[in-house]
This record gives C-alpha cells, sequence and structure tokens, in this order.
C-alpha cells in the first residue's frame, strides 16, 4: 500500500493518525462519497490497516447513511473532551451529520465550517488510525484548500465520471491539489459503463474513455473504471457498501482493485 507505509509518511497534522487521504471530485454528484465509503471499508477489510472515515462534505454529508449510523444519534464525548467516532464495517467514522438535525439546512459561511472542520477532525477521539479516508465537499473553492493544508494529507484521489464537464473540473480539483503539493493518488472514473441486466449490451451513458485520457494527460495514474449499477447505489442507499453486500461482484471488485492500488 503505496503512501501508508511509515517510513515513507510525514505523518499527519492530527495525533494518532499516520495518513490522511482525500477523496475528491470538482463536481458534486459524481460518486465521491460512494468511492469514499467503498474504498474506506475496502482497506478496512482486505489489509491489517485501522481505518478512518471523515465526511468533510459539510452541506451534504451522506456518510452516516451510507454507513448505516445515521440512527444511532450524537457521538458521545470522552473523558478528555473529545468526540468518540461510530464504527461500522471496521471502520471508525465521524460526520457533521452525526451532529445536525437531518433536515436542517447549514448556512454555514467559510470560517464556521473550518471551525467545525476542526472540531470533527482534531477533536475526535480517533485513537490510533493508519489511514484516515476524508470525503472532501466538491469543487475547489477556499475550504477544499485549507483542509487541504491544514490536514497535510498524504495524497488525493479524484473521482469522476467519463463527461467533459465533469472532467473540466477534476482537472481543476488535479491543480488544485498541485498547487499546495499533496500528491495525486490517481483518478477513478465512477459511472463509465451501464450493462442492461436484460440483454448484456453495454452503454457508455456519460462518454468512454474521457478519464483516462484526462489522467494521461495530467500525468496522473488512472485507478480503474466503476461501472454505473443499480446495486451500487441501492447498497448506498441502505447503508451496506457494494464491497460488503455483494463482495464477489464486479463492482465490489472493481473499488477493492482501487483500495490496493492507493
Ligand atoms: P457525490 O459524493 O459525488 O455527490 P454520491 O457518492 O453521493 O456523489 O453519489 C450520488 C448518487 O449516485 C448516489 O445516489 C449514489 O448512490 C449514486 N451512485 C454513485 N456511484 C454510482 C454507481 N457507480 N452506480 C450507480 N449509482 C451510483
Amino acid at each position: 500500500v503505496r503512501c501508508y507505509s511509515t517510513s515513507a509518511s510525514k505523518g499527519s497534522s492530527i495525533s494518532g493518525i499516520k495518513d490522511i487521504i482525500a477523496v475528491a471530485s470538482g463536481k458534486g454528484g459524481v460518486g465521491k462519497s460512494t468511492t469514499a465509503v467503498n474504498l474506506a471499508v475496502a482497506l478496512a477489510n482486505t489489509s491489517q490497516l485501522k481505518v478512518g472515515l471523515l465526511d468533510a462534505d459539510i452541506y451534504g454529508p451522506s456518510i452516516p447513511t451510507m454507513m448505516k449510523l445515521h440512527l444511532h444519534g450524537k457521538p458521545e464525548v470522552s473523558e478528555d473532551l473529545k468526540m468518540i467516532p461510530f464504527e461500522n464495517y471496521g471502520v471508525r467514522c465521524m460526520s457533521i451529520g452525526f451532529l445536525v438535525d437531518k433536515d436542517a439546512p447549514i448556512v454555514w459561511r467559510g470560517p464556521m465550517v473550518m471551525s467545525a472542520l476542526e472540531k470533527l477532525t482534531r477533536g475526535v477521539a480517533w485513537g490510533n488510525i493508519d489511514v484516515l479516508v476524508v470525503d472532501m465537499p466538491p469543487g475547489t473553492g477556499d475550504v477544499q484548500l485549507s483542509i487541504s493544508q491544514r490536514l497535510q494529507l498524504s495524497g488525493a484521489l479524484i473521482v469522476s465520471t467519463p463527461q467533459d464537464i465533469a472532467l473540466i473540473d477534476a482537472r481543476r480539483g488535479a491543480s488544485m491539489f498541485r498547487k499546495v503539493e499533496v500528491p495525486i493518488l490517481g483518478l477513478v472514473e465512477n459511472m463509465s459503463c451501464f450493462q442492461c441486466p436484460h440483454c448484456g449490451e453495454k452503454s457508455y451513458i456519460f462518454g468512454r474513455g474521457g478519464a483516462r485520457r484526462t489522467a494521461e494527460e495530467m500525468d496522473m495514474e488512472f485507478l480503474g473504471e466503476i461501472p454505473l449499477e443499480q446495486e451500487i447505489r441501492t447498497a448506498s442507499d441502505e447503508g451496506s457498501p457494494i464491497v460488503i453486500s455483494a463482495a464477489e461482484s464486479a463492482a465490489a471488485k472493481a473499488y477493492t482493485n482501487v483500495a490496493v492500488k492507493v
């Protein structure tokens, strides 16, 4: 596992956490959270690594639902006043979704978002963690930049669909990480193709080959293709990630391959 060897790692800025990797996308809705969840769960279940998952998507936290932790209420607080993360599928999780009412809109400006993220990172009793996977907010604004710099990321993985407008934003994401000298672990193409469950014909709904080309042009590793599949969506909605609920499926293997590569 590339960036997690202690000798290579400078260590993260959160005590007890060795490496932090960001899962980012230029655009919302491309499958960033789904990838972050399946990556974290695959890492926890196929390696000896202790894995955490931080939902930094403050305006649209979906980790509590995707990890089936949405009914747990608020986290308890330890003696040293840190929040105790919830755990499922071998992954310790923290999300703003555990702290706010799920129907309440979060109308915070940048500084408030950053102070919430400070609590969700350094205010958590993570224990010893080898890899913290961070589900980033979509885009390349102030908050994304601050997270990248403050957390001393070991690397960033970029998720995009194969369509041009998503790839344009994925390039922006990659450029942002390069500017702040965060190594890019690679590009994952999500929703790459749809195979009809009846006739088996493949449709490339969002285009074909665009992400691989973009990865080459931007000198990023291409980490693989995740198909567009109803089962990925239902597994996420039910809170049992596909790498657990259908571990032998092609889609689950595609996620596990990404985990092996990072
Ligand atoms: P983002 O974090 O980029 O906003 P999400 O991971 O929340 O995106 O995904 C958006 C929606 O698309 C969710 O309903 C999710 O279940 C669904 N989805 C993501 N990836 C796939 C896929 N490969 N196949 C089918 N549905 C997917």
